[in-house]
């Protein structure tokens, strides 16, 4: 932990459906300098892809997002003006979302400003910016085009171009209607690019044509194929036929490619150990080659690696941005192991038997060996790519199948950003507005993480492993409700436990007081705050949200106020609890009946339960959850900024320390990060 935890500024910016907070990275001043400038190296390789992702997104993401940063910077006009500043929103939320389109519906995002105004402010640029923008454009985006900003402005404000980056609507043709950059229609082909395809003699590239070129590859009979498609551009050709353009040295991407290893390269000379070197050189191979197969080996050296302090991912991983989920997207992330975090899931496995011993379940429905697992907890230094701004709280790699199958997956979850985003939400006004006191707004604020933390470690380490089905009782017995029970139980274990004085004996928490700052947030979600997620109306439908729900119903119907009520203040809804003892005597009941139905299999007993307390919502009260947090203002949407680190060199130009600072603005660090490889040339080789 940092002491200067509470001083730590974690909101940045807050525009359209965003906010963009910051992270700390606890504990990396207390790294060797040889792991900091490991951190260091891999960080630059981390920063060096970014234009790809940009371009993989759309294919003039890089011409709008360098333009308009030029006429950001060198704009003379009023910044106070309405248009200007819908001007900055939009630069923003592109840079959010790695390009014009929404980063998570993927719908094309349309300026609030008008096109007039972008015209205005264009010519009243400085001479030699517009011609150089103009020249650029003309170069090497548009083809010698007459008026080549007024294309590139058609492109931005034309809502029937490119209206969504990943169309999955059924019934429609996903290759012909995304817009993103995974695939080459014969029109953009023929013209080198143009800002909508002109008729082509050639029929577009279609869905079926990709699934047909990637099946003729695949053969039914490898155990261990390879990601087939996964890092290249697929090209239809003026005469019809198919190509792919491979992500590599020399091939598509090649600038950023070669930035990226010159930066592993320098890792390698200051990696913690010759595993880490392998795993850098078969990347940099991977890169060079472009060969797939390299690609496996190098996932299958990297899952190994669970023991060094120092990890990273840097390549093409996730494939949700082709509908298809063929091509990869580029990202990269750097990050330590924390190790007193990871401590707290070693002694919960170490202890699994206790646990599942003492349980309150029936003994019948026991296991009599019981394996927790033990999940590794990371502290993020650097995020890059796909994982930027916008941020995943846990990790589960390699993606191949059959890799995982032979050789694992490494699972993490990521303690500095969940721990950001609660102190972010500390200051959001949540806690007051739905929390009954006082009291309970002061125990979150000291409990709330570590109940939170302490919650996932029992649910996932213990509470899915936990019991065993009767013989002959099939895993599928209990049909569409089988999720929300699973989840019930792994929930009502944790929930059972984190009462138990065996947690502080064991030093997970520091007293008897604890556990009720999770037990309140618990019943407060599943009663009444977790409906905000839902429109009016509407039934619940996801199995976690119908499980703790259906939690929180039984134990307030089986129960009386002296325990837990929901009671009104000052004209709105609260719950407030009166006997935290009791509500933990009713989870432990609420767990035997569980898991009884669980391991034998009782489907109508299961859909009672999940029907008659976790599926509907009582409206006057969704109504009025949904009112008090409109009025909150908040964001549903956020991501993070990364801290900025910057060599120490001695007057021999030596590298003497790494320092870390977190007082760069989001504006700065996205044109800092954009200045780094500033020309609108499109990667078209
Ligand atoms: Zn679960």
């Amino acid at each position: 932990m940092a002491q200067n935890s509470s001083d730590f500024n974690y909101h940045v910016d807050r525009f359209a459906d965003i906010e963009v907070l910051r992270y700390q990275v606890p504990g990396f001043n207390e790294l060797t300098l040889q792991q900091k400038q490991y951190i260091y190296y891999l960080s630059q390789a981390a920063m060096a892809g970014r234009d790809i992702l940009f371009d993989q997104n759309y294919r003039y993401n890089l011409a709008i997002r360098t333009v308009l940063e030029t006429m950001y910077v060198h704009y003379t006009g009023d910044r106070n003006n309405e248009d200007f500043k819908q001007f900055e929103i939009y630069l923003k939320r592109i840079w959010f979302s790695n390009g014009i389109h929404h980063h998570y519906s993927t719908d094309k995002i349309l300026p609030e400003f008008s096109e007039d105004f972008l015209m205005h402010a264009f010519a009243s640029l400085p001479d030699t910016v517009k011609w150089s923008i103009e020249n650029d454009l003309r170069e090497n985006v548009f083809d010698g085009a007459t008026h080549p900003f007024r294309q590139l402005v058609s492109i931005m404000f034309d809502p029937t171009i490119a209206p969504k980056r990943v169309n999955q609507t059924e019934g429609q043709d996903v290759i012909i209607t995304s817009a993103n950059n995974y695939y080459l229609q014969p029109a953009f082909k023929c013209l080198k690019s143009s800002s909508k395809p002109i008729t082509s003699t050639n029929t577009p590239l279609s869905q079926q044509e990709v699934k047909d070129f990637y099946n003729a590859q695949r053969n039914p009979n490898d155990q261990t194929p390879v990601s087939y498609g996964l890092n290249s551009r697929l090209e239809k050709n003026e005469d019809g036929s198919l190509q792919e353009n491979v992500w590599k040295i020399n091939g598509m991407y090649s600038k950023e490619i070669s930035e990226i290893i010159s930066w592993l390269e320098k890792a390698k000379t200051v990696a913690e150990n010759d595993k880490q070197k392998e795993i850098i050189s078969l990347l940099i191979d991977f890169y060079t080659s472009g060969n797939l197969k390299t690609f496996d080996d190098y996932s299958i050296a990297w899952v190994k690696d669970t023991a060094s302090h120092i990890d990273f991912v840097n390549g093409f991983i996730e494939t949700y941005g082709d509908p298809l989920g063929i091509k990869a997207s580029w990202e990269s992330i750097v990050n330590f192991k924390n190790i007193e975090a990871s401590n707290r899931t070693e002694i919960i496995s170490k202890n699994a038997q206790w646990f599942e011993d003492n349980s309150p379940v029936d003994t019948r429905f026991k296991k009599d060996k019981v394996k927790g697992v033990s999940a590794k907890v990371i502290t993020m230094a650097m995020l890059g790519g796909d994982c930027y701004p916008h941020t995943p709280i846990g990790i589960n790699l390699p993606n191949s199948n059959w890799i995982r199958e032979t050789h694992g997956s490494k699972s993490v979850t990521i303690d500095n950003i969940t721990d950001a985003y609660d102190k972010a939400s500390q200051s959001s006004g949540f806690a007051e507005e739905f929390m009954f006191s006082q009291v309970e707004i002061d125990r979150k604020r000291k409990y709330g993480k570590l109940g939170d933390d302490l919650h996932t470690d029992l649910h996932e380490c213990l509470g899915h492993g936990s019991g065993k089905l009767l013989p002959g009782v099939s895993q599928e017995a209990l049909g569409v409700y089988g999720a929300t029970i699973e989840e019930a139980r792994a929930d009502l274990f944790a929930l059972y436990y984190l009462a138990d004085p065996k947690l502080v004996e064991l030093g997970l928490l520091p007293d008897q007081e604890a556990y009720k700052s999770e037990y309140y947030g618990y019943m407060m979600n599943g009663l009444l705050t977790q409906t905000i997620r839902i429109e009016l109306g509407k039934d619940i439908e996801e199995s976690h949200m119908r499980n703790r729900a259906m939690i929180a119903q039984w134990v307030l119907n089986n129960t009386t106020a002296s325990t837990i009520e929901i009671t009104i203040k000052d004209g709105k809804h609260f719950v407030k609890v009166n006997d935290y003892k009791n509500l933990r005597v009713l989870f432990g009941a609420l767990l035997q009946e569980i898991q009884r139905i669980k391991s034998e299999g009782d489907f109508e007993a299961a859909k009672k339960l999940v029907e008659d307390y976790g599926v509907k919502i009582d409206k006057n009260l969704h109504a009025e959850m949904l009112e008090r947090y409109k009025k909150l203002n908040l964001a549903p949407y956020k991501g993070f900024i990364n801290p900025v680190y910057t060599p120490i060199v001695n007057e021999q130009g030596e590298i003497i320390d790494i320092s870390i600072d977190y007082t760069e603005g989001y504006v700065e660090q996205m044109l800092r990060y954009g200045q780094t490889q500033q020309s609108t040339t499109q990667n078209q080789n």
